[in-house]
């Protein structure tokens, strides 16, 4: 079975969030299963420089008013597709916003160009790569089920999001530019509140939807979670489906980590000891025998962060000592700066996206605290359980699906892995510290918790196995055999 990915990111070549990281993870997972995935992606400057290029497998004289080429290309054993379009993509920068923040204004042309070239691939653009089914992610690939079902092409689709929060909305204006029949322009189409929704004529689209985590697949077909698509996700429920993330166990692996300063396992884990103590160098965190909870985050409203802030004082008073690592919001990060200077030794801030950080934060810290307002699936808990690093999450999407909450009969049976809260406040927060303060005081308690988070399957293999069964069973619906 070939699939072929669309991605607006793929780790190791661009990264913002988790979305690249599953987007990277996937196709070697699904390889095991017999699925060979290809990844489309865009041609930013990261990607162009670092991977291998190949044929060029078609040339547009333009694609949606641009020049552009389909490039076969390899990077780290990943097989990708790279849409070399210079004018959408050569620019300084994230993926989205240019280098000053600010969003690119044509993002509409340059993640429309990029589904309109996945719907050619799948039309058959580039024989050497004929697909039999995609997968679009996010709003930003998501176009590409409409541009096929306008086409009449006819292979089976997939939607995944990863974030229901971003869904790619334009004005009506842009409509004429993306090259779709007057029919698209619809209320089963792309049409959307009088403008143009990416990712609604995707869930509009496609044969089916997937999120990634069974409790996000729940909550996003309710007002509360479904950000105002949730009347059609609650209309397509028969086709949705939630399949939680995994993690590449190889990149996160406690003994063999080149970020950490000493290597552990869930049998060995004195060089936990070491670790943390980097740690406490890093942050500038005075030495003690009180828990460092750590942060790993975007600082954003949805991550609950300023929850954090406001329960800083009373989790500090317990006797916690707490290291954040973020990035995001610029009122977020000077209330963290404020936490820190009036904490000192107890409270230690890193502004900036720092990877190599970020692993040996789960490596020596003793809790991870995950207060979001909403979470898809989540990865941080992920690694937090791999790593021995407890979690502490809000009850709510794949956070809700990964950790078991140490109450009294988890306890009992041995099965617990972390700390639950709800209601999502600040009140539940600080209770959820308090449970885990007092677990960390019980030594047995505390390192049955870390045994039984280290001994949890937290790889892509259960995951990959759903997502091929759900491959197909689309296959078989749209009445073709698997190639
Ligand atoms: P989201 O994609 O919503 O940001 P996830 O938990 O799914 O949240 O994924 C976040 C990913 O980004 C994880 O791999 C996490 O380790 C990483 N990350 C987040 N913030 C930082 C940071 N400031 N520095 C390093 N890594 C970070």
């Amino acid at each position: 079975m070939r699939v072929l990915s669309v991605a607006s990111e793929i780790y190791p070549l661009v990264k913002t969030g988790g979305l690249a990281d599953v987007v990277g993870a996937l196709p070697p997972a699904l390889a095991r299963r017999g699925v060979e995935m290809r990844t489309l992606i865009p041609g930013y400057p990261a990607v162009m420089a670092r991977v291998e290029q190949g044929a060029v497998l078609r040339t547009y004289p333009s694609l949606l008013g641009v020049k552009a080429r389909l490039v076969a290309a390899t990077a780290g054993g990943l097989e990708l597709i790279v849409l070399d379009a210079p004018e959408l993509f050569d620019r300084p920068g994230g993926p989205y916003a240019g280098s000053d923040g600010s969003e690119h204004p044509d993002n509409w042309r340059r993640f429309a160009a990029l589904s309109k070239a996945a719907a050619d691939v799948a039309a058959g653009a580039a024989p050497a790569f004929q697909p039999d089914l995609v997968q679009a992610h996010d709003w930003q690939a998501a176009m590409a089920p409409a541009y096929m079902r306008y086409a009449r092409t006819r292979l089976p689709t997939l939607v995944t999001i990863h974030n229901l929060a971003f869904q790619g909305h334009f004005p009506a204006a842009v409509f004429g530019a993306l090259e779709l029949p007057a029919e698209a322009w619809a209320l089963d189409g792309v049409e959307y509140y009088g403008g143009v929704g990416f990712l609604k004529a995707g869930l509009q689209s496609a044969s089916a939807i997937s999120t990634v985590s069974p409790t996000y697949a729940t909550e996003i077909a309710t007002p509360a979670y479904g950000m105002g698509l949730e009347g059609l996700i609650a209309e397509r429920a028969d086709v949705l489906h939630g399949i939680v993330n995994g993690i590449d166990t190889q990149v996160w692996d406690p003994m063999r980590d080149p970020h950490l300063a000493a290597p552990f396992s869930a049998r060995a884990k004195r060089g936990r000891d070491v670790n943390r103590a980097a740690l406490e160098a890093h942050f500038g965190l005075e030495p003690g025998d009180g828990p460092i909870l750590v942060v790993i985050s975007r600082l954003a409203w949805q991550k609950g962060m300023d929850l954090l802030v406001e329960a800083a004082d009373a989790i500090i008073g317990m006797g916690a000592r707490v290291a954040v690592l973020g990035a995001g919001d610029g009122e977020l990060e000077v209330r963290f700066k404020g936490l820190a200077a009036r904490h000192p030794g107890r409270i230690g801030v890193t502004i900036g996206y720092d990877e190599p950080l970020a692993h040996l934060m789960q490596g020596g810290g003793d809790a991870i605290v995950i207060p979001s307002r909403f979470e898809p699936c989540g990865l941080t808990q992920l690694y937090g359980l791999r790593y021995g690093c407890v979690p502490v999450v809000a009850r709510t999407g794949g956070l809700n699906d990964t950790v078991i909450d140490a109450n009294p009969a988890a306890l009992s049976a041995g099965v617990a892995t972390g700390f639950q809260f709800a209601p999502i406040d600040t009140g539940g927060l600080i209770s959820a510290v308090r449970r885990m303060m007092a677990a960390f005081g019980q030594r047995g308690v505390w390192t049955g918790l870390q045994r039984q988070g280290m001994k949890a399957d937290v790889s892509w293999d259960a995951s990959a196995g759903r997502y091929a069964a759900l491959f197909s069973a689309l296959l078989e619906a749209a009445g073709r055999n698997e190639a």
